[in-house]
């Protein structure tokens, strides 16, 4: 299967104008080093347009199927966002 279960899929395919939304966004610059990896996983409120300052939730696992979203979205195939590409950093 090539997502860690199907509410996942559902939830991170949604349009990003969809509340709430899973987004999984790839920072290219300086990500958070406690995500351990390239890419953030978020619960969002639906936005138009990606930004660092929306109200947002990080989150770790699966809430569906409890995988570690790190270890299982390592791609960028997956990505809804990437840092300077679909949206910019404030600075
Ligand atoms: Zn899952």
């Amino acid at each position: 299967m090539k997502y860690c279960c199907n509410c996942f899929e559902v939830n991170v395919s949604v349009p990003s104008t969809t509340s709430p939304n899973i987004r999984i966004v790839k920072f290219t610059k300086d990500f958070p080093p406690e995500y351990g990896t390239v890419y953030g996983f978020f619960v969002t409120m639906g936005y138009a347009k990606f930004d660092l300052n929306l109200p947002k939730l990080a989150i770790k696992f699966c809430p569906y199927c409890g995988a570690e979203l790190r270890n299982f979205y390592r791609s960028d195939e997956f990505a809804n966002e990437i840092e300077g590409e679909t949206f910019a950093n404030p600075d």
